[in-house]
């Protein structure tokens, strides 16, 4: 039995080893890659569910690898945030969104709106809003175009720096998102000491939709709350037409999902604007 519980822990602490080396050498190559600039930004639009006009975009970002494998987020996300490359990596995708968005503008689709993650990281910056709002202005935008989403944990943690930045977002004419919405603690109280401008339904309460009679539940319940708040709202991971029925019925009018696009490069999107917004 001993020599067993030895062997385990051999091959357990090699299994270790690896996992430690594969992630080291994971946090080596996206250094590397935020400081080469070469992560892309994949863009998915935000559209009226009646007539599926686009309004506006969401950054989401892309690790590419030289060899063309596309790494999503989940898989470098918490990475960059535990090594501190959220910061830098953050900023490209900020200073990258404004630049498209403005390009977007300039071709003729002037009202589109742009729609940015920010990382609860990102709030220990002092001068996050700052950095923010510098980045709008040098792409030469109003900030009334931009949307900065924040997941519900960070609204749960009532810090003063995050309600300070929450506020000073709105001061500078942006908006803000809760991401995620629903998934989180049932503390609502947050919704009246933020100055939110919109809600994002979490995928999880749309995806069984219209069958699961909890999730019908839940969401309309979500929809009165927003418009009793007067507060926008957004579905998120509308995959099919029976979907945006019940979410018309019910009066919610804005979502994204792949039924309309996943999120794509920016020349995708171009081609998207050109064939079905007709200008
Ligand atoms: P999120 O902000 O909730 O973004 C929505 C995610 O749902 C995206 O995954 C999108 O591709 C996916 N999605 C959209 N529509 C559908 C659908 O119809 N069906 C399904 N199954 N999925 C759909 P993605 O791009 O992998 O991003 C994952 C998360 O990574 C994001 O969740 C966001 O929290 C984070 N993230 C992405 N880009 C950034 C960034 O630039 N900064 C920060 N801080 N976080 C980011
Ligand atoms: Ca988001
Ligand atoms: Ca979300
Ligand atoms: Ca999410």
């Amino acid at each position: 039995a001993k020599d067993k519980g030895r062997n385990t822990y051999h091959i357990y602490s090699q299994a270790v080893h690896r996992d430690l080396a594969k992630k080291l050498e994971m946090v080596k190559q996206l250094r590397h890659a935020v400081e080469q600039e070469s992560l892309e930004v994949y863009y998915q639009p935000k559209v009226e569910l009646l007539g599926h006009r686009i309004i506006g975009l969401e950054a989401l970002v892309r690790w590419v690898k030289e060899d063309g494998t596309v790494i999503g987020p989940d898989q470098f996300i918490p990475v960059a945030e535990d090594t501190g490359l959220i910061i830098p990596l953050s900023e490209y995708v900020m200073r990258t969104a404004c630049h498209q968005l403005k390009r977007w503008h300039e071709m003729g689709f002037s009202e589109l709106t742009m729609a940015i993650n920010i990382s609860g990281k990102q709030l220990h910056l002092p001068d996050l809003v700052e950095t923010i709002v510098d980045n709008v202005n040098e792409a030469r935008l109003s900030p009334r175009f931009i949307e900065l989403e924040l997941t519900e944990q960070v609204f749960i943690e009532n810090i003063q720096s995050h309600t300070n930045f929450m506020h000073s977002v709105r001061e500078h004419g942006m908006s803000l998102a809760i991401d995620d919405f629903g998934v989180g603690y049932s503390s609502l109280s947050y919704l009246k000491n933020f100055p939110v401008t919109s809600l994002k339904i979490d995928r999880s309460f749309v995806k069984d939709l219209p069958d699961n009679e909890d999730d019908a539940v839940i969401v309309q319940t979500i929809i009165n709350l927003a418009k009793n708040l007067n507060i926008q709202l957004v579905a998120e991971g509308i995959e099919t037409s029976e979907q945006v029925e019940f979410l018309l019925s019910r009066d919610c009018g804005i979502g994204q999902g792949y039924l309309f696009s996943r999120p794509v490069p920016a020349e995708e999107i171009t081609q998207l604007l050109q064939n079905y917004q007709g200008l």
